[in-house]
């Protein structure tokens, strides 16, 4: 028997080896610049399959990979001649109403929650684009357009059901297995699989949402009166600082089009009267070229870039935590947003302030607690021939910043960067992720991943 029907023997979901007709359709990841081919792809349609697929990796030393939503930057849900451990069928979301929780499978993306949820009038903080995958966004730790209000993806997690490097079963939350509950918020894949996740929901229905935007003269005026607004704003209003270029479509007015501008993408949890209110000093900043706020509701602002970022671009992204945003910092931006190469690529900041802040920085992995922003600078473009462009304009941006930034960045915006950036991402958590890592996967068989190693 070869391995291929040897792992289909003991596994529910299909098993995809490199001679299937749909194994170059089944391998590709959501960054078209990382092309991986692994030796098998276990579609796991359960927990046991996933039991199953860690074993067999064990018995035939494949290393493993293990892809959620298959979103990440760097490529790390896949792995060359090793074995994918791909979650992407487990994508069921239960809502409990009464004790308002949901219990998400660990191949769900965030679309399949807000969905759920939204039936109900409730949500979970999660990020901004709905093909998300929950599994590798929530144990990064989970910022988008709720942080300030109800924090980190990771502060509204609940309880995580695991497979463990030696294909063991646990169960980790308040209760039970804290240390690896402490671990996984932030820590990444490192720990083990994650096949399923209880969350924390909170109501939200309808939002009131959407761009504001100012073309490039106003942006240095624009920035310095966000940088003040924005962490001095109610809780209920989330903001992200953006420069981008407008797409050549509507609704977006066609003197915008192909225009590079700065903008702010709101979401209030409010009324529009209110959100008008809050907003108006906004209006008096240079002369603002589209005001696109509106009731929406919130899976519509949750997915209302989907269309600009498809999968299958090419990806290239520098990221960075921010405390302060100086006036030489502004200077520099702006001077690179005049630059931005091609129609997708963008940066942003995204405020981490508010209820994300009020959690000790020791209290779960994630240890950035007292950085304003997540500065993201993102080269990303259909064609492969710009790759080069789009690297080489994310860099030269990214270290024109970094003198400005905390000088380490948030792992889920990071690329193959080594471990020096990897461990100034945990801080003074590092050495307790260290000792997690060594007590529940002392081999290091979950290395595809930002890696914490098994030692000290
Ligand atoms: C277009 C786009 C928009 C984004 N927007 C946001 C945003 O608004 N906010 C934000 O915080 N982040 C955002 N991100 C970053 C995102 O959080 C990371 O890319 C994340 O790694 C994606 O998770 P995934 O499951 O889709 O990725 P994958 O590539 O499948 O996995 C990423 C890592 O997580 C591990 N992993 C995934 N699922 C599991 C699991 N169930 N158990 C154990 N390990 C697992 C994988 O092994 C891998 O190491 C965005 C990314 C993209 C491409």
């Amino acid at each position: 028997m070869n391995q291929s029907s040897s792992l289909q023997s003991t596994h529910r979901g299909p098993i995809v080896a490199v001679d299937s007709p749909d194994y170059d359709e089944t391998r590709k990841l959501y960054n078209a610049m990382i092309d991986k081919r692994p030796a098998l792809i276990a579609r796991c349609a359960d927990v046991a399959d996933v039991i199953s697929a860690v074993k067999f990796a064990h018995q035939n030393s494949l290393t493993v990979a293990v892809r959620g939503g298959g979103h990440n930057g760097g490529g790390l849900g896949s792995v060359d001649d090793g074995l994918m451990i791909d979650l992407s069928l487990m994508r069921g979301v239960r809502v409990d109403p009464m004790s308002r929780t949901a219990l998400v499978a660990g191949g769900a993306r965030f679309g399949d929650v807000d969905h759920a949820t939204h039936a109900f009038g409730l949500a979970v903080p999660s990020g901004i684009i709905s093909t998300t995958g929950v599994g590798g966004l929530t144990l990064g730790g989970g910022l988008g357009y709720l942080t300030r209000k109800y924090g980190l993806t990771i502060d509204n997690l609940l309880s995580v059901d695991m497979v463990l490097a030696d294909g063991s079963f646990v169960i980790a939350n308040a209760d039970n297995n804290t240390d690896l509950f402490w671990a996984v918020r932030g820590g990444g894949g490192n720990f083990g699989i994650v096949t399923s996740f209880t969350f924390r929901l909170h109501p939200v229905s309808t939002v009131v949402a959407g761009p504001t935007l100012w073309q490039l003269e106003d942006a240095a005026e624009v920035l310095k009166f966000y940088r003040e607004f924005m962490v001095n704003a109610p809780e209920d209003l989330y903001g992200f600082f953006a420069f981008l270029t407008v797409p050549n479509v509507a609704p977006f007015p066609q003197e915008l089009w192909l225009k590079k501008v700065a903008a702010v993408v709101w979401c209030y949890l409010g009324s529009p009267q209110e959100a008008e209110k809050l907003l108006a000093p906004f209006r008096k900043i240079g002369k603002m070229a589209l005001y696109g706020v509106q009731p929406l509701p919130y899976p519509a602002m949750q997915s209302m870039f989907d269309i600009f970022y498809p999968p299958g671009h090419q990806w290239y992204w520098r990221a960075d935590f921010v405390k302060e945003i100086n006036d030489k910092a502004v200077e520099l931006h702006v001077k690179n947003a005049n630059k931005l190469p091609t129609p997708n690529c963008t940066m942003h900041l995204y405020p981490i302030d508010g209820a994300a802040s009020r959690v000790p920085s020791n209290e779960t992995a994630w240890a950035y607690r007292d950085a304003k922003w997540a500065e993201v600078i993102v080269g990303v473009d259909p064609n492969p021939s710009n790759a080069k462009v789009i690297k080489d304009w994310t860099v030269s941006y990214w270290e024109d910043l970094h003198p400005y930034s905390m000088g380490a960045a948030y792992v889920n915006f990071m690329m193959d960067e080594g471990a020096e950036r990897i461990r100034a991402t945990y801080r003074e958590n590092y050495p307790r992720l260290a000792e997690v890592k060594k007590r529940y996967d002392p081999e290091n068989f979950f290395h595809v991943n930002q890696n914490i190693k098994p030692t000290t």
